[in-house]
């Protein structure tokens, strides 16, 4: 009945008015310095409600967490924000590639560049994959789902080379069981297995500043009704699992599906076909789709032979790019250089 896919993500910013700050220099006392930063007519009204809603997110959080949002504004921690200095112009961009690309950000100007292309993530700053439209996001929050999306990408391929007959791990270097005994009802005490997912909060933790509570990593933990030495013979199986889990829940409450168009078809047994349509108005929720989309048609990824980051292998290429092919080739000729002297 689906005749084919559509994927968008709506975004409406402006590529100007996304900019990097440290997050107290968005305090009522400092915010004198960021204003002149960012002078334009409209900026009293953008930076007003730049305010409002971060205080509306500090109000909406609960307890502990707002503790410690507060702590982050006290803080000099990079942030990324969006001040609304002009009429927000809705764009729908192209997602395709887009987990791949946001996977080998690294560092603070390739995460602005990125931002000011489409947006902000769309993700507050504390639980996980907790979409709002946000107008503030640190870095941190940045760094970790970057980390995130590019241990799902290495899952997905240790997965695949598993399949291909390779040795690949992926109990310990992914994910850990547990064999753990529970009581249920009519059966008594029954072994089963917790799986737990092995990657750690990317939260660096700042001089006096304790962030619990902010970016927690999901524990998948979906417990098998087998006992630990049957499960271990069923890694790729769990792990396919885990996989799917953890974007199926980046895709919760981010994307819909729609249709564009409803038409006559003789092949469908209800006589009609759609055409399906899938867009997220966040960020993260697109880049979750985007490596689903990537996952269920099969892209290879390969790993830079220079700098390690993934890209969509295609041919013989070794490198992600022309400047890590040329890099590459100078540090071989370096190396042959000093061996020969
Ligand atoms: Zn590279």
């Amino acid at each position: 009945m689906i005749s084919k896919n559509n994927e968008a993500y709506q975004t409406s910013h402006h590529p100007d008015d996304i900019f990097m700050v440290a997050a107290n220099q968005l305090l009522q006392d400092n915010i004198a310095d960021f204003e002149e930063k960012i002078s334009s007519p409209n900026t009293q009204i953008g930076l007003e409600f730049l305010i409002n809603q971060l205080n509306e997110h500090i109000k909406k959080s609960i307890e502990e967490r707002a503790f410690a949002y507060k702590k982050i504004f006290a803080s000099t921690m990079p942030s990324l924000v969006h001040v609304l200095r002009q009429l927000p112009s809705f764009q729908e961009k192209e997602i395709k590639d887009i987990s791949l690309r946001f996977s080998r950000l690294e560092n603070e100007s390739d995460i602005l560049s990125f931002a000011r292309i489409y947006g902000l993530l769309g993700v507050l700053d504390w639980g996980w994959n907790n979409y709002s439209h946000t107008n503030f996001e640190t870095l941190n929050t940045w760094h970790t789902y970057i980390a995130h999306i590019k241990r799902l990408l290495k899952l997905y391929k240790a997965l695949k080379e598993k399949k291909q007959g390779k040795e690949v791990e992926v109990i310990g270097e992914f994910f850990s069981l547990e064999e753990e005994t529970v009581y249920m009802v009519g059966k008594g005490l029954i072994k089963r297995t917790k799986i737990s997912w092995t990657e750690k909060y990317c939260i660096k933790e700042m001089e006096n500043l304790l962030l619990d509570g902010v970016n927690n990593i999901p524990h998948p933990a979906p417990d098998l009704p087998r006992e630990i030495e049957e499960s271990l013979a069923y890694d790729g199986l769990i792990g396919s699992y885990v996989l799917a889990l953890l974007i199926k829940n980046g895709l919760d409450d981010a994307v819909k599906i729609s249709f564009s168009e409803v038409f006559h078809s003789d092949l469908s047994p209800i006589g009609f076909s759609f055409n399906e349509t899938y867009s997220s108005r966040y960020l993260l929720g697109a880049i979750y789709q985007d490596l689903w989309r990537l996952i269920n048609t099969d892209v290879p990824i390969r790993y830079c032979n220079y700098c390690n980051r993934p890209f969509e292998g295609k041919g013989k290429k070794k490198h992600c790019n022309e400047s890590c092919r040329q890099m590459a080739y100078k540090e071989r000729k370096r190396i042959r250089s000093t061996i020969l002297r």
